[in-house]
């Protein structure tokens, strides 16, 4: 799998990302009995809120070999702080919309916590 990961750009101050590295390493989380290795191809926020640039940012992952692109938690789950992002949704379907059904979207990298 060659992984993209977008994440919450308020959400960069209150995490490195640390459980996400973690769970690629341990392929845990939404990984877990995945039969590949896994390759990120790069991280980077949604450009902040409403999210429209992710659109841009998802293109650019796809452009650098990118086959599956997760939403980091702190998007749909809302960790570490419980706040879930109130675009998520059309972001989803945006980001779909202009990337094809080609490229695998996971809606979440590790659990809450
Ligand atoms: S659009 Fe959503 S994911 Fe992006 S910064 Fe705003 S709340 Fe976070």
């Amino acid at each position: 799998m060659k992984l993209g990961i977008i994440r919450c750009m308020q959400t960069e101050d209150f995490c490195p990302g640390t459980r996400d590295f973690h769970t690629i390493r341990h392929k845990s989380g939404v990984f877990e009995g995945l039969d590949e290795d896994i390759t990120l191809v790069g991280f980077c926020n949604c450009g902040g809120c409403p999210g429209k640039k992710a659109v841009l940012r998802a293109k650019k992952l796809v452009e650098r070999g990118a086959d599956t692109i997760a939403f980091a938690s702190c998007i749909q789950l809302g960790t570490p702080i419980g706040y879930a992002c109130p675009f998520a949704k059309k972001m989803k379907e945006t980001i779909a919309a202009n990337i094809g059904p080609d490229i695998r979207l996971l809606d979440y990298t590790h659990e809450r916590g």
